[in-house]
């Protein structure tokens, strides 16, 4: 029987770059993004240049993905117990930053390809009344970002983008994280540049920024944040903004830059195998994979299927299979929380909602991370090790 013997967890080694910047630092003592003097800190320099990356005008630095969907929440004003909508189908980082905004999490429906379904979204805007729709682009997959932005618009509704999935994704040429008033990203190991934790935030609103760069505890030092909104634009957020503080260090900062730089080459990388595993599993007939829309540029650092006539006692059979062969699956259908799947239902710190088609797809969805440190062949290899899983446990 075939067996991988690779470790789908583990992540590549940092640049050189990235090395010899940290000990660099670290011999000097300032791990602080406020304390470098004249020089242009390490934080400053990536939010400029992950701004310039990104094509938007201001980026946030700080310690978590989690902590920049927290923060753009607070910086965009919601009022306690507003309605946030928000993809039913996301991982915990997204309702629990809602609720510690003191919001109150809309769960929206998602559809047989795993994006946000649109109809249920127009539904519960006009249900809700809510002002802001958080978008997970969940496991990479954008839904149609020009649909979504003309309903948006025709309700009056902004978009704040968890891009933890998609940075380096687009739709139709435009980044992922340019579709809204803001975005955030991750820079956590599991994710596509890494600093152990970490998170970014952009947005083209000056307003917005100087709020969350208070917020995120610049102190009355945002002067020499280096990159964020003029002085002026500050006048009412250093009063306004309660502090939370959740500030980059250098270090992480240090570590981040080179691997921005790198970041085009490695979504190729993800991308030959993410087609290897791809053009294998399109093989199986119980299986179904998502037909990338054209439009839509994306990072193939994880791999999603369904296998829709499989009851939960085969789905289960199949998890365990694959990791006798040594393919660790994780199933989005498990009745209780595992890993990073994450169910609704899971989390009581959010209003119970009926969210019917949501739970049907996940009751047979099927994720598998694709590590740059595993070549093609080995996903050919995990490819048919799946298709054979599946079989012996659907038979
Ligand atoms: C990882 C992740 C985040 C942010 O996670 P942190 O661990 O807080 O950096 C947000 N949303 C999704 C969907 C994620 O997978």
């Amino acid at each position: 029987m075939q067996r991988f013997d690779g470790d789908l967890t583990r992540q590549e080694g940092l640049p050189e770059a990235s090395i010899e910047r940290a000990i660099e630092l670290l011999r000097t003592g300032r791990l602080h993004r406020y304390q470098t003097g004249e020089h242009e800190s390490e934080a400053a320099a990536l939010e400029r240049e992950f701004a310039a990356w990104q094509g938007s005008p201001y980026c946030i630095a700080c310690t978590s993905g989690g902590y920049a969907l927290f923060l753009s929440l607070l910086a965009f004003g919601l009022e306690p117990g507003e309605p946030v909508l928000t993809n039913a189908y996301t991982l915990a980082p997204v309702p629990g930053s809602i609720a510690h905004a003191g919001g109150r999490a809309v769960l929206v429906e998602c559809d047989d390809d795993t994006v946000i379904d649109l109809a249920d979204l127009e539904r519960k805007i006009t249900q809700s009344g809510a002002r802001v729709l958080m978008l997970s682009h969940m496991r990479g997959h954008l839904v149609d970002m020009g649909l979504l932005q003309d309903l948006l618009d025709a309700h009056g509704v902004a978009l704040i983008e968890d891009c933890a999935h998609t940075m380096g994704a687009s739709w139709n040429g435009t980044r992922s994280g340019n579709f809204g008033l803001a975005a955030c990203f991750s820079t956590q190991t599991y994710k596509h540049i890494n600093s152990g934790e970490g998170g970014l935030l952009i947005t083209r609103d000056k307003t917005l920024a100087a709020r969350a760069t208070v917020a995120s505890g610049s102190y009355m030092l945002y002067e020499r944040h280096g990159s964020g909104p003029q002085a002026e634009d500050f006048a009412d957020a250093k009063f306004e903004m309660p502090n939370c503080s959740g500030r980059l260090d250098e270090l992480r900062a240090a570590i981040l830059r080179p691997q921005l730089a790198d970041l085009d080459a490695q979504v190729m990388r993800w991308g030959e195998r993410y087609r290897a595993l791809e053009a294998v599993l399109r093989r199986g007939n119980a299986l179904r994979l998502r037909e990338r829309p054209p439009q839509e540029q994306f990072v193939g650092s994880s791999l999603q299927f369904r296998v829709p006539r499989a009851s939960a006692a085969q789905c289960e059979t199949l998890v365990s299979v694959a990791r006798a062969r040594g393919v660790e699956l994780k199933w989005f259908g498990a009745p209780q929380p595992h890993g990073y799947t994450s169910r609704h239902s899971s989390w009581r710190y959010v209003d119970s909602q009926s969210l019917p088609a949501t739970e049907r797809v996940l009751s047979t969805l099927f994720d598998i991370r694709i590590p740059l440190t595993i070549s093609a062949a080995d996903c050919e290899l995990i490819g048919e090790i799946i298709l054979a899983s599946v079989s012996e446990a659907t038979s």
